[in-house]
C-alpha cells in the first residue's frame, strides 16, 4: 500500500500501545479527472500552500463530451475534444497515477485500483462521470454508446470503415436509440455528414424527441432532422440492440451500425464499491457523502440529495470552485461552503450543418448564432486546461 504522502506520522509507545501524531499536511485523492477535478488541479499551488497535497488517479486523457457527437460523426477530430491530464498535472506539480478506481475502504481510508494497487487518503473526491443507462434494454457489449468515450470511439472507427464503401444505392443504415438531446445531436451530425450515403433512423419511446427542451424547440429540431431525411420513429420501445440489428416493439430491424443514447446513469463501480447506486454517490449540499465527511463526489457521479440535478457538464464546472473552497476551509476548521446550483442551465444542441439549438428554461433559439456561441464556450473551456 502507498502510505499517505505528505503525512508525517510520529509514533511512540504509551501504556502498551502507540500514540500517533501527524503533521498538519493533508492528502487529497482526486479519483477521475472530469470537469470539476480539472479545475481543482489548476488550484494545486494554493492548496499546497494551505497544506493540502493532491494526487490524481485517472486515465491519461480526458474527453470533452460537449464535442462528442461532432467527433462521432467525424465533424471534429478526436484530438479536438481531448485534454492531456498527465500534462496538466505536471504543469501544476500534481502527482498523477494513471489508473482506474475499483474499490474503497472508508474505515482504512484507502481505495483500490483496477490493477490491484492501493492508495491512502485523508480526503477523497470522486468525479467518475456517467455511462449510458440501458433502461431495461438488452445491449450487446460491443454496441457503441455515447458514453463512456471508449464506447464512442468504437462508433467513430466503424463509421469511417462503412463510409468508404457507402453509396446512395447502398447507404449506411444507422440506428440511433434514444431521442434526447444527445440522440438529436448525433442524428443531425450524421445526416449532415453522410447525406445520401446514409439512412439514419432515430428511435424514441416518447411521442416526440427532445425531452427536457421547450416544446417549440422540440418541434424545430424534428423539422431540421426531417429536412435531412432522418427517419424519426416515435413510440418505439427498443428491447434489444446488437451489432447488426435491434428489436423494436417486438420486430427485428437490421442496421449496419447502432448508437445508444438513452440517457445517463452513474458508472456501475459506484454501486459495486458500495458508495451509492445508479443515481450516483449521494452527497449533501457541501458535496460530502451523506455518510462519510471525508468523501466527496462531484459532476455526473454525484447524486445531489438537496435536489437531483440533470447530468450536464455545467454543474460539474460550477462545483469545481466549491470543492476547492471546501478543501481550503477544511484546513482552518471554517464551515464548508454549500453548492448552490443555478435553477436553469443553458444547453446547446449542435444539430450539424452549422446550426445549433440553444435553450434555457422556456426560452430557445435556433440557428448559426447558437452554434457560434457553443463553439466559443467549448473553446474557452478547453483552452483553460491546455
Ligand atoms: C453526446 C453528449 C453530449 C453532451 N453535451 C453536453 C453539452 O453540450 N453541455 C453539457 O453541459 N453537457 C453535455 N453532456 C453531458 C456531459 O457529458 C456530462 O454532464 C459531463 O461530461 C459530466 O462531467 P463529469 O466531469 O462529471 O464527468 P466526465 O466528463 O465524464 O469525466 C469523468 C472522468 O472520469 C474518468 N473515469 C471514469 N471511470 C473512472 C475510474 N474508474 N477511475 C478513474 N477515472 C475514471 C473518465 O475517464 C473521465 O475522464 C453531453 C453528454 C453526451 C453523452
Amino acid at each position: 500500500m502507498t502510505p499517505r504522502s505528505g503525512t508525517l506520522v510520529i509514533r511512540w509507545p504509551f501504556r502498551g500501545g502507540w500514540i500517533l501524531a501527524t503533521s498538519a499536511r493533508e492528502r487529497v485523492l482526486l479519483v477521475g479527472a472530469g470537469h470539476p477535478h480539472l479545475h481543482v488541479v489548476t488550484c494545486a499551488p494554493a492548496l499546497r500552500a494551505a497544506g493540502t497535497d493532491l494526487i490524481v488517479l485517472a486515465p491519461v486523457d480526458f474527453h470533452y463530451s460537449g464535442l462528442a457527437s461532432a467527433v462521432a460523426a467525424g465533424a471534429q477530430p478526436p484530438e479536438a475534444a481531448r485534454i492531456d491530464v498527465a500534462a496538466l498535472c505536471r504543469r501544476h506539480g500534481v502527482e498523477h497515477r494513471v489508473g482506474r478506481f475499483a474499490t474503497i475502504d472508508p474505515e482504512q481510508r484507502t481505495i483500490g485500483t483496477e490493477d490491484g494497487g492501493t492508495l491512502g487518503y485523508d480526503r477523497v473526491s470522486f468525479n467518475l462521470g456517467s455511462v449510458v443507462a440501458p433502461g431495461g434494454m438488452h445491449l450487446d457489449p460491443d454496441v457503441p454508446a455515447v458514453k463512456p468515450f471508449e464506447r464512442l470511439s468504437v462508433f467513430v472507427d466503424r463509421l469511417d470503415e462503412l463510409d468508404t464503401s457507402a453509396t446512395p444505392r447502398r447507404p449506411v443504415r444507422i440506428s440511433i436509440v434514444g431521442g434526447g438531446p444527445s440522440g438529436l445531436e448525433l442524428a443531425g451530425q450524421l445526416a449532415a455528414r453522410l447525406r445520401t450515403r446514409g439512412l439514419i433512423r432515430l428511435l424514441e419511446r416518447d411521442e416526440r424527441p427532445g425531452a427536457g427542451l421547450p416544446v417549440g424547440a422540440r418541434r424545430r429540431s424534428v423539422r431540421r432532422l426531417m429536412e435531412r431525411n432522418v427517419e424519426i420513429r416515435v413510440r418505439s420501445h427498443v428491447e434489444q440492440v446488437a451489432a447488426d440489428h435491434l428489436v423494436v416493439n417486438g420486430q427485428r430491424q437490421d442496421h449496419d451500425l447502432a448508437m445508444v443514447a438513452t440517457g445517463l446513469s452513474a458508472p456501475p463501480t459506484v454501486l459495486e464499491a458500495g458508495l451509492g447506486d445508479a443515481r450516483g454517490i449521494p452527497v449533501r449540499a457541501t458535496l460530502q457523502h451523506v455518510d462519510h465527511d471525508e468523501v466527496y463526489a462531484v459532476g455526473d457521479t454525484a447524486y445531489f440529495t438537496p435536489g437531483p440535478l440533470p447530468r450536464l457538464g455545467v454543474y460539474g464546472v460550477r462545483q469545481g470552485p466549491v470543492l476547492v473552497a471546501s478543501l481550503l476551509a477544511a484546513r482552518t476548521g471554517a464551515p464548508l461552503p454549500p453548492f448552490e446550483p443555478q435553477r436553469e442551465a443553458l444547453r446547446i444542441v449542435d444539430l450539424g450543418a452549422g446550426r445549433a439549438l440553444a435553450a434555457r428554461g422556456r426560452w430557445w433559439t435556433e440557428g448559426r448564432g447558437s452554434l457560434l456561441l457553443k463553439r466559443r464556450i467549448d473553446e474557452r473551456w478547453l483552452a483553460r486546461y491546455r
